[in-house]
């Protein structure tokens, strides 16, 4: 098991899904987790309320962390939202808050909590790009720009802070059963987990148990990678065949 035996974790998005199995994960490797969420937060060390795309929410949350432990050694940006709409279809309100929570929300959290590992010259970030920041795809246009920010945003915060010992990586999840696919169902789902090479949606658990890893020293020679946890969704197009 991974250890993380009294890291400070901050975790965003953790009220639900992947953000909630991460808390959950990382508290069983024994590190300190302090959880925000814009929703109420249970099952953590510090629970927190916050907006991510609010920059003020977010400093004043990074500060109640540091009030609290002296220090944030990881940081798990979960917080996310799905916003669909090809470009001539969608509201310009809906481009707007992918960018702003997505996106923004990330950077805003990054910003807040390096300072404080660098102090400690050491760190880790884990940001939750997607598949669909990595490929193309149709329907959800302002959501998928903001995963591929996500997965630049990534590499360009790794270049910055690798020579101060912070590491930046993002998980990119294929389809994992959360709250926040519940609208997906019937011959659409199973479209959609038909492009999966493993052909099942992922568990919120499949997600955190590498966020988990890219968090603790385990990983201490993986930065600036973007890391498909998605069940061999991009690396290869399937055919549908006749059966
Ligand atoms: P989820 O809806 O279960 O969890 C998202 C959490 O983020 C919720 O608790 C929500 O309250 C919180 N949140 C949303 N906006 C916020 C804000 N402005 N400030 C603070 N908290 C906010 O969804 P999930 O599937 O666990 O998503 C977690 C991350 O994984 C998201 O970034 C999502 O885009 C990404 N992701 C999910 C999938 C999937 O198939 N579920 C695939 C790829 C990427």
């Amino acid at each position: 098991m991974t250890d993380l035996k009294d890291r400070v974790i901050f975790v965003t998005g953790a009220a639900s899904g992947i953000g909630a199995a991460t808390a959950a994960a990382c508290r069983a490797a024994g590190a300190i987790v302090a959880g925000a969420d814009r929703a109420e937060v249970a099952g953590v060390d510090l629970a927190l309320k916050l907006d991510v795309s609010d920059e003020a929410s977010v400093n004043a949350a990074v500060a109640q962390v540091v009030a609290a432990y002296g220090r944030i050694d990881g940081l798990a940006n979960c917080a996310g939202i799905s916003v669909q709409g090809p470009v001539t279809m969608m509201r310009m309100e809906d481009w707007d808050r992918a960018l702003s929570v997505n996106l923004t929300g990330t950077m805003l959290c990054a910003r807040a909590a390096i300072p404080e590992m660098m102090k400690a010259g050491k760190g880790s970030v884990v940001n939750i790009s997607s598949v669909y920041g990595l490929t193309g795809g149709p329907g959800n246009t302002p959501y998928n720009v903001s995963k591929a920010g996500v997965a630049q945003l990534t590499k360009c915060m790794a270049a910055d802070y690798g020579a101060a010992g912070i590491r930046v990586n993002s998980v990119c999840p294929g389809y994992i059963k959360t709250p926040m696919v519940d609208m997906l169902a019937g011959q659409i789902e199973q479209n959609f987990i038909n492009m999966h090479l493993l052909r099942r949606a992922g568990e919120p658990e499949e997600v955190a148990s590498v966020i988990r890893f890219l968090l603790s020293d385990e990983a201490s020679y993986v930065t600036g990678a973007n890391i498909p946890v998605d069940g061999g969704f991009v690396s290869a197009h399937l055919i549908p065949m006749p059966q």
